[in-house]
């Protein structure tokens, strides 16, 4: 059973915004490039893995994607947590190119792509630390089920290194094309049922419930403020901003294209980029609008939740 459903991450649509409204020119351009890059990068394994765990029964196991639970002070987000009635599993997984060697010794991932060498975060620690705090989080919730992992590289062409005494690596690092006779193992290896069906009712309630979503400020992340961003509605076909309202419709200067609801997308970018929130007058210093009946009659139209009355009212980013 999908319980959270695999979805586009907002750190990755707000980046994406963000490089179509931050000048090329702005210094801090690059750093936004490479991050929107490493992101999606991270989203497509992601993605690439699901494709195996879709092979996987939905009466037996409840499949969690980017689930961040709260673990004292600060949360942890694991990429896929699945449960049964016997054990859960967590996945990690990496997106990488090239050779991956596993370090025991430094506890250090080194990968060599393009004759050269970088080092990072060790993914087989990472995934024991979110281990070790959801048996926190599960012991706080009175439930014993034991807690597996593995490491998903999920480039089949990634090559996967490591010395013989590292059983770890030999025994966690998989490849997405392995996970589901890996997955059988796990079932051969925890036998004894633990959950029945209420049982397992609940902690999936109570899992969904401990969630949290992540915050994500493009703009504080780089320091930028709302004026060194681009405002106006962007062209659908080209993608010049500002458009120009011209009689009842959205006019690009560049290509020439007429549009009526390319406002809309404006309001999204407003969402991802400035605040969850939009009043009439923001609404009109975001597209250039003077008129507050026309932006009151747009923003209306777009169909969005709103709190308060008259000036005061507040449109607001649409759940899930
Ligand atoms: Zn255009």
């Amino acid at each position: 059973m999908h319980m959270k459903e695999l979805s586009i991450p907002d750190k990755v649509l707000s980046l994406e915004c963000l490089l179509r409204r931050l000048p090329e020119t702005h210094p801090r351009y690059p750093e936004v490039q490479a991050d929107y890059a490493r992101f999606l990068k991270g989203y497509r394994g992601e993605k690439a893995v699901k494709y195996y765990l879709d092979f996987l029964s939905d009466k037996k196991y409840c499949l969690f994607h980017s689930l961040r639970l709260p673990s004292g002070k600060y949360h942890f987000q694991v990429d896929y947590l699945i449960i049964t009635s016997r054990y859960a599993l967590i996945l990690e997984c990496k997106n990488f190119f090239g050779t991956l060697f596993f370090d025991e010794t430094f506890n250090q991932m080194i990968r060599t792509a393009n004759e050269k060498e970088e080092g990072f975060q060790d993914p087989i620690s990472q995934a024991k630390w979110h281990q070790q705090q959801l048996k926190n989080w599960l012991h706080s919730h009175h439930i014993s089920l034991p807690i597996d992992y593995f490491v998903v590289i999920s480039n089949p062409s990634t090559i996967v290194k490591t010395t013989p005494q590292n059983r770890q690596a030999l025994k966690k690092v998989i490849h997405g094309h392995s996970l589901l006779n890996k997955i059988a193992e796990m079932d051969q290896m925890y036998r004894t049922e633990i959950l029945d069906s209420r049982g397992m009712r609940k902690i999936n309630k109570q899992l969904m419930r401990s969630h949290v979503e992540e915050k994500f400020d493009a703009l504080g992340k780089y320091s930028l403020k709302t004026n060194q961003i681009l405002t106006g509605v962007q062209c659908p076909e080209c993608g010049q901003i500002p458009m120009i309202r011209h009689r009842g419709k959205w006019f690009c200067s560049s290509c020439g294209v007429k549009d009526k609801n390319a406002h809309a997308s404006a309001v999204q970018d407003y969402f991802h980029l400035v605040n969850e929130t939009i009043t009439n007058k923001q609404f009109r210093d975001f597209v250039h609008l003077e008129s507050e009946d026309t932006a009151k009659r747009l923003l209306n139209a777009i169909n969005l939740p709103t709190i308060g009355t008259n000036k005061g009212r507040k449109y607001l980013k649409p759940r899930g």
